[in-house]
């Protein structure tokens, strides 16, 4: 195995257990040493820091342990079993919810591996050629974890692999036709990890949903961004009397509308082709409550102001033309855009809509999506509920 010494000064992130090793810190020349290969990381006294998979890019080495230990088949086997373990424990796996997110990268000390479950079926998605390298232990390790409630495991990761690596989709273990039926907090949702985006679903929102259920009775709600309903479904499960979907992308309607008719609430809801931000400018109807919640505006730290004005003309839009005591769900899903920035950004639209607010509720990504005490860059999700006067 590859041995990496770092400078002088740079060993202190990861002493603190922050799971990164940018190229910067390397000493070593790194030239002859593969994308995806396993490396021990150590200090300028060659003393033991780390184990990970190395990748020729800015984050060169993502830690996959701080202890000295192998990367084998057991070493997936106890991390996955024990992340598996831990959701059935929280509960997250239950009866009426068969969607879960299984290992969610630094969170579950597993960087660059995302894996979620919809009912027996594993959707891996690698975010490092080490991982992509590591798939049958994944597999393996997924299988052990479950036993026969598994299904099949799907490989979805050439759109999170640079492009110079050549990598396939497809199943790893076992097959399962799509669109397949799942349970979100009672609700049936057809995924399709195959023509969907990311691994099929949004499963980051499941909490989210279940709070805009609490408010939807009898209302009018108009779900902005819907892709495959989520929010809309649990409006309809909760009474809400009329349900607006929409979306510019026309696959992501027609999932939506075979998630409404799977479910037999065609009569309460509309779906919407449309571009949010025209769309909201000129609101054909009163809503009762606007749900918000656009893709990441920003994936780089130099777009922030410009997603910034984006969230900040999205919401101001809203804010100005919902009923009196309408509530609007906003979200941002850009890690770059942090908890303040968001708040303020939400302030200042309703400073420029002219209308009084109040902060009902603060939300974030859910507990299969946990983050990783010594990585805060793993906190993505946040949103507010606000009533408008
Ligand atoms: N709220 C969804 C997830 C949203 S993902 C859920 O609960 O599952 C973001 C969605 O925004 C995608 O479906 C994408 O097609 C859609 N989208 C992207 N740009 C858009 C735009 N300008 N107007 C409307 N929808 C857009």
């Amino acid at each position: 195995m590859h041995r990496i010494s770092l400078h002088k000064k740079k060993t202190d992130s990861l002493l603190r257990k922050h799971p990164w090793v940018f190229s910067g810190a390397i000493y070593s020349d790194t030239s002859s040493i593969e994308d995806g290969e396993t490396v021990t990381v150590v200090d300028h006294h060659d003393r033991f820091l780390a184990i990970g998979h190395f990748q020729h890019a800015t984050i060169a080495v993502r830690v996959l342990s701080f202890e000295e230990r192998e990367i084998n088949a057991d070493f997936f086997k106890d991390k996955i079993g024990s992340a598996v373990e831990w959701r059935k424990k929280m509960n997250l796996l239950r009866e009426d919810n068969s969607i879960c997110r299984l290992i969610h990268g630094e969170g579950d000390s597993l960087p660059g591996l995302i894996v979620d479950y919809y009912n027996g079926v594993a959707v891996i998605q690698c975010h490092s050629i080490g991982m992509y390298r590591s798939l049958s232990f994944i597999s393996e390790g997924l299988q052990a974890a479950l036993g026969n409630e598994l299904k099949a495991v799907y490989s979805k990761s050439s759109d999170t692999l640079p492009e110079r690596i050549e990598s396939q989709d497809g199943y790893v273990f076992g097959t399962c036709e799509v669109p397949h039926h799942a349970l979100e907090n009672g609700v049936a949702i057809a995924i399709d990890w195959i023509n969907g985006q990311k691994t099929g679903f949004f499963i980051d929102q499941r909490e989210n949903r279940e709070l805009l259920g609490k408010y939807a009775k009898g209302k009018k709600v108009l779900n902005t961004f819907c892709y495959s309903g989520g929010f809309s479904l649990l409006a309809l499960k909760n009474g809400a009397s009329l349900v607006h979907s929409l979306d510019s992308s026309k696959k992501a309607i027609e999932l939506t509308n075979a998630n409404i008719a799977l479910n037999n609430w065609t009569e309460q809801h509309a779906s919407i082709v449309a571009d949010a931000m025209e769309y909201m400018k000129a609101l054909e109807e009163d809503y009762d409550i606007i749900v918000l919640d656009p893709p990441a505006f920003a994936k780089h730290r130099d777009k922030r102001h410009k997603a910034i004005q984006g969230y900040k003309r999205l919401n101001a839009h809203a804010i100005r033309q919902i009923k009196p005591g309408g509530l609007i769900f906003t979200f941002s899903c850009s890690q770059v855009i942090d908890k303040n920035i968001f708040t303020n950004t939400i302030i200042a639209a309703a400073i420029e809509a002219g209308r009084n607010v109040r902060i009902l509720e603060q939300l974030h990504q859910p507990a299969d999506h946990p983050i990783n005490a010594f990585h805060p860059e793993g906190e993505y999700l946040k949103g507010l509920v606000i009533a408008v006067d």
